[in-house]
């Protein structure tokens, strides 16, 4: 069984498994002897959790186990192409004859990827490659080029841009960029490297190994759970709902989604799609469906001139009905289903109402 792989993108870099925990917990022991606790964070502390359904036993069976005690596991894909995971995070590196090109850094486990890299080959780092601009997927970037240094760092005109900004020494500006696609070779390696917009606005990338059937593509899917919260945090639904089509479109038999312990499978993509798509539906049924003794309802209660009152309330209710059915039918498919359901709906409606409108047959 994996460790925790609560990971995604808004968590961050904040480690939150049991290993994790103990450690920060010895440091700030005590800080915490010198202060009291504040009462709002007791608050929180004394407060109900949820009581979110255990993980699928078949679907956890798939994941690979890591070693807690190592922190990573590398397996080898295909011939020459390596994925390194801790459960929560996955990069991949391929040895090229002329050097390891890496392909993403989370922070969760980049302190080992050198020492991963040096026990599975000789040949060093020679590029790391941004697949998007997220801190927890390239944000240990500069602990690779500080163990590495010189290193050609590779990104997209957009994700360039957008770090060359940031000054952030966790994510070195990239010395080589391209614009849109471009095909990165080095040695025996080819990898076909396109821009797509399914996640994060300065973009993200299809990377595409051609005959080996290995695409990466991160942050939209993994092959446990449902989406990360608000459908992986799309900034832009139409091109999230199309992402699946695209991603099936390549000739690919292993799909490395950036999450997780264990790379996806076309039927994995097949199914988040239908998922994704069964959130969408309802949703549309839902915001077109009769109102109006709701409305009247909130109009009473809060006056008719507490626009967002009632816009609030119609929202909720909206996004629990919808949350209600996705719960009913997908809570044996996928794991996660009752934790971000709600978030889902939410992000479906808001695309709906504000981006589609009702006289849109899409
Ligand atoms: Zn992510
Ligand atoms: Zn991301």
């Amino acid at each position: 069984m994996a460790i925790f792989a609560g990971c995604p993108c808004c968590v961050g870099r904040r480690d939150f498994s049991a290993g994790g925990l103990a450690i920060a917990s010895a440091p700030l022991a005590a800080e915490r002897a010198l202060s009291q606790p504040r009462s709002d964070t007791v608050a929180a502390a004394k407060a109900p959790l949820p009581d979110y359904a255990p993980l699928l036993p078949p679907i956890t069976a798939r994941a690979w186990p890591v070693d807690p005690r190592k922190g990573y596991l590398v397996k080898e894909l295909k011939t020459n192409i390596f994925i390194i995971t801790d459960g929560g995070y996955q990069s991949l590196f391929v040895t090229t004859g002329n050097g390891v090109v890496l392909f993403d850094a989370p922070p969760s486990f980049a302190q080992h990827i050198s020492q991963a890299v040096a026990e599975t080959t000789k040949e060093s780092i020679a590029k790391l490659v941004y697949s998007h601009m997220h801190v927890d997927h390239i944000g240990g970037g500069g602990e690779i080029l500080r163990q590495n240094p010189g290193i050609d760092i590779v990104a997209e005109d957009g994700v360039a841009r957008f770090l060359s900004k940031q000054s952030d020494s966790t994510r070195p500006v990239p010395t080589t960029t391209f614009k849109d696609e471009v095909t990165l070779t080095l040695g025996s390696m080819e990898a076909h490297m396109q821009v797509g917009y399914w996640h994060s606005p300065p973009g993200d990338l299809f990377i595409y190994f051609p005959g080996r059937k290995v695409l990466m593509a991160v942050d939209m899917m993994s092959s446990s759970s449902v989406p990360y919260m608000g459908l992986d945090l799309t900034m832009d639904m139409d091109a999230y709902i199309k992402v699946f089509d695209q991603l099936l479109w390549y000739d690919f038999d292993i799909l490395v989604p950036g999450h997780h312990s264990n790379p996806s499978t076309r039927d994995d993509v097949r199914l988040v799609k239908d998922y994704v798509m069964d959130v969408y539906r309802p949703m549309r049924r839902i915001h077109e469906s009769d109102h109006r003794a709701l409305l009247s309802q909130a109009a009473q209660k809060y006056g008719a001139e507490n626009s967002y009152a009632i816009a609030r309330v119609l929202m909720d209710s909206e996004i629990a009905q919808g949350s209600n059915e996705i719960i009913g039918r997908w809570m044996t498919k996928l794991n996660n289903v009752d934790v971000w359901a709600d978030s889902h709906c939410r992000t479906a409606l808001v695309f709906y109402e504000w981006d589609i409108g009702r006289g849109s047959h899409a």
